[in-house]
Order: C-alpha cells, then sequence, then structure tokens
C-alpha cells in the first residue's frame, strides 16, 4: 500500500498561520487514513513556528526552488526573513518522506510551503500566482510525487494503477 505524505492542515488541525485549519479529511481523505495511508505534517511547526503567525510569502517573482537554493527569500508581513524556519520544515518533509516510505504527497495549495500549482503572489494583497512552494519543491526534487489538493481525485486514478 503506498502512503501519502499530506498536509496536516488538510485533516482538521489548527496549524495554519491564523490557528485555523484547511479542511477536515472528509472524503478520500477519510478513506486514506481509515486505510491507514497517510502521514500528516505540518511543514511549518516542523520547522519551528508557533501558531498563530504572521503571514508569509515568498518574494514577488519567485517560487519553492529558488528559495531552496538561496536565490529567493520569505519574508512575513512584519518583514522578517522567515526563510531559515520554511527551510527546515522542507527539510523535516523530504525527511519523514524518505523515512515512512512516501512516494506520494497531497498539500495544501496557495501556501509558500505547501502549494504546489499556485502561491500567494508576495505583496499580501490576496493574489496568487503560478508557483509551488518551498516543501513542494524539495519533495519534488526527491522524487516524491505531489499533487495539490483539489487534485485528490486525480491522486487517486494513480494509485489505482500503480497498486
Ligand atoms: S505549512 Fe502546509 S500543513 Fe502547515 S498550515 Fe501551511 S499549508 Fe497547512
Amino acid at each position: 500500500m503506498k502512503r501519502i505524505l499530506v498536509s496536516a492542515c488538510l485533516l482538521g488541525q489548527p496549524v495554519r498561520y491564523d490557528g485555523r485549519a484547511k479542511g477536515k479529511g472528509e472524503g478520500l481523505l477519510a478513506l486514506w487514513r481509515a486505510e491507514g495511508r497517510l502521514v500528516p505534517l505540518c511543514p511549518e511547526i516542523a520547522g519551528g513556528f508557533s501558531v498563530p503567525r504572521a503571514p508569509a510569502e515568498i518574494e514577488p517573482g519567485a517560487s519553492g526552488a529558488e528559495v531552496l537554493t538561496g536565490g529567493a527569500r520569505i519574508l512575513d508581513t512584519t518583514g522578517r526573513d522567515v526563510t531559515g524556519g520554511f527551510l527546515a520544515g522542507a527539510e523535516a518533509a523530504v525527511a519523514l518522506a524518505r523515512k515512512t516510505g512516501c512516494a506520494f504527497a497531497l498539500l495544501t495549495e496557495g501556501s509558500p510551503s505547501c502549494g504546489v500549482a499556485r502561491i500567494h503572489a508576495g505583496h499580501f494583497d490576496g493574489t496568487t500566482r503560478p508557483g509551488e512552494g518551498v516543501v513542494a519543491a524539495a519533495l519534488r526534487t526527491a522524487g516524491v510525487a505531489v499533487y495539490g489538493h483539489d487534485r485528490a481525485e486525480e491522486l487517486a486514478r494513480r494509485l489505482a494503477q500503480v497498486e
């Protein structure tokens, strides 16, 4: 059975910057949880951040891969450079995926950590743009197939093919 690393906030854990969750772990997530497939992680908590925390975004024009290679930073709304904590969270995600044998990940879209196809634009005005977060980039580089949370059904079809 293939295991799936999953953003903890999708399972109802109140770990987002504002102390809220992103979902309740319903539907396919409930099925996968009952199967014992899910490996939940909040990379930002693993990276040392607390709840609540100031919202943070990748610098305008950059994406997670550039943050990983030192070419861009992540700043919070106070202007603080919080890149180090995000990198620590990405490292923790890759380490956990390796330790638990996760070849797949289902991650929360829009986040500077977990975003797969979309991240906030870096202006703290609610706008988003195509791009991936640091965790998605690190997992992808490590060979994990990453899916945004809105692609759970596609992941289910992929699992059916490989199992
Ligand atoms: S880092 Fe990922 S798991 Fe943690 S709150 Fe943000 S989107 Fe959710």
